[in-house]
């Protein structure tokens, strides 16, 4: 069994409660790992290392030009070591070796775009509007984050994070999935490698109701960045709101995938596909509601229904692999506790819906892909989100309808349209309240697209110029460029 422990101040620290947890390898259905389980005096460590760092170590005399070029030194390690990282994903997440590889060959993009936008930040001078004052603004580091994350896609969701926060001047604690903590780990032993001096990034190990939570409730953090759930999102949120700290909160979603009669159906179908099946459904813009217009609703079901239904199970590791196991057997319990409810409430089941266990599953928590026909848009597998690779298909008449059903939803994250009209296109970007919408195409990112959610998919936005903003605060600076005030009681 390997051996993670936490890292604070630049250090390997081991849990001042001597505990320990196992990690499960999705695959084989055993515990690879053990992971030291933080409490709130490790949590403690870490913040007031990240505040020294801050406030009176290297980090505070770092030019931002500086900070640019050392966070392109992370990136050249990071890419030096993505094939590792993605495999330790992989053994912690069971997703794909094809895209965590992917995913993490391109996190150093991250690292380049924000460490180039370090030094470009500036200040205002203000166009005074009385004599006698020069006024400017400066932006300085919010202070000490919080970074959370989960357990999907740990290193890009963290590296969407850490960027910017670092770009900006803060200084960081992460608190990694208790079930995806290996990755983050070994990426904190590469810290030394990019020239980090101690206590700027610091990784805290453990669960969210005691790690998590001390680190959301620790006086001298001032920024949480969070992504996960929106159970989870929501107690952050009353949490920071009673000490007036600042939030992001990237949420889960219910996302439409909508198919107009005049697409192109054969890229829709395979977008509809890769929407709800790539990564078991394990991601928060998982097109898991198939919005179809009513005139091709057979034909699409039966392409999608063929496609999924081809799709090879198997071992994560073989790039051959096209569908792979669940993360946890709580969250395969889960998924299959929403089958049951989608069939009890009247949907119909037309691909799939049992356990899958053949040979080329291995010891895992897998779920056959499965579709849903005859699904309201009023029906629990419509309304919540399962995270898992169930697709719900609910048929449409016209744009009016489609849009109507497409925000008859608490979350707002993504939207696919498929049309080859780009009236329609438009239109339907227009109406729909979503923080990204992806037209004849799905879940393309990038670090330069704004990326969030609206309503209960959550606050603020990560990637590009803006992001950096985030984790700054303006100063004001007035000085007086004039005699000194004469009258106490006059305000100039
Ligand atoms: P989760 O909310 O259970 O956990 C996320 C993180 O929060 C973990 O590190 C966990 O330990 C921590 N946590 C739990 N309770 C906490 C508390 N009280 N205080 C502080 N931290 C706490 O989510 P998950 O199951 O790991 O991830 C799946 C969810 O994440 C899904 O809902 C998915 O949609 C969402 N997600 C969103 C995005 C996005 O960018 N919008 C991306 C990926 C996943």
């Amino acid at each position: 069994m390997q051996h993670y422990t936490m890292f604070i101040d630049g250090e390997h620290h081991e849990p001042t409660g001597g505990e320990w947890f196992t990690t499960d390898d999705p695959y084989r259905g055993a515990p690879w790992a053990e992971v030291a389980k933080g409490n709130a005096h490790d949590v403690d460590a870490a913040v007031q290392a990240a505040e020294r760092a801050l406030r009176t170590g290297p980090w505070s005399e770092f030019t931002a030009s500086q900070r640019g070029a050392l966070l392109r030194n992370l990136g050249d390690v990071i890419a030096d070591n993505a094939r590792q990282l993605a495999e330790t994903e992989v053994r912690d997440n069971g997703k794909l070796f094809t895209e965590m590889h992917g995913q993490l060959q391109y996190v150093p993009q991250w690292f380049y775009y924000y460490g180039g936008l370090a030094d470009k930040v500036e200040g205002t001078v203000v166009p005074m509007d009385k004599k006698g004052f020069f006024t400017y603004t400066a932006k300085e580091p919010a202070g000490v984050v919080a970074v959370i994350t989960p357990w999907n896609s740990p290193l890009l969701l963290l590296a969407w994070k850490l960027a910017p926060a670092l770009a900006a001047g803060c200084t960081v604690v992460i608190k990694p999935s208790e079930f995806t903590s290996a990755s983050t780990i070994e990426l904190a032993r590469l810290f030394h490698e990019a020239g980090l001096p101690p206590g700027v990034v610091n990784v805290v190990t453990g669960f969210g109701g005691d790690v998590g939570s001390a680190l959301v409730e620790h006086p001298l953090v001032r920024k949480i960045s969070f992504t996960g759930s929106d159970a989870t999102g929501r107690r952050i949120n009353e949490s920071a709101a009673r000490d007036f700290k600042h939030v992001s909160l990237e949420l889960g979603g219910k996302s439409p995938n909508i198919v107009f009669a005049d697409a192109d159906l054969d890229a829709a179908v395979n977008g509809v596909v890769s929407g709800i099946f790539a990564a078991t459904g394990q991601t928060c813009i998982a097109g898991s509601r198939l919005l179809v217009q009513d005139s091709i609703h057979d034909e699409v079901v039966r392409a999608v229904v063929d496609l999924a239904g081809s799709a090879r199970m198997g071992d994560p590791m073989d790039e051959s692999t096209q569908v792979g196991p669940i993360t946890t057997p709580t969250q395969h319990a889960k998924v299959l506790d929403y089958i049951d409810i989608a069939q009890s409430e009247g949907a119909q089941l037309a691909l799939g819906g049992k356990v899958a266990s053949g040979p080329e599953c291995g010891s895992g928590w897998f779920v056959e892909p499965t579709i849903f026909t005859g699904v309201s848009n009023d029906m629990r597998i419509a309304q919540e989100e399962v995270f898992g690779p169930v697709l719900a298909v609910i048929p449409f008449h016209d744009e009016q309808e489609a849009a109507a059903l497409a925000n008859d939803s608490r979350y707002g994250l993504g939207a696919g349209v498929w049309t080859g009209d780009i009236g329609r296109a438009f239109r339907m970007s227009e109406r729909i309240r979503s923080g990204t919408v992806w037209v004849n195409t799905y879940r393309a990112v990038s670090y330069l697209a704004p990326f969030g959610g609206v309503k209960d998919s959550g606050i603020g936005r990560e990637n590009g110029i803006g992001a950096i903003h985030e984790y700054l605060e303006d100063k004001t600076v007035w000085i007086n460029t004039e005699a000194p005030t004469a009258n106490p009681f006059v305000m100039r």
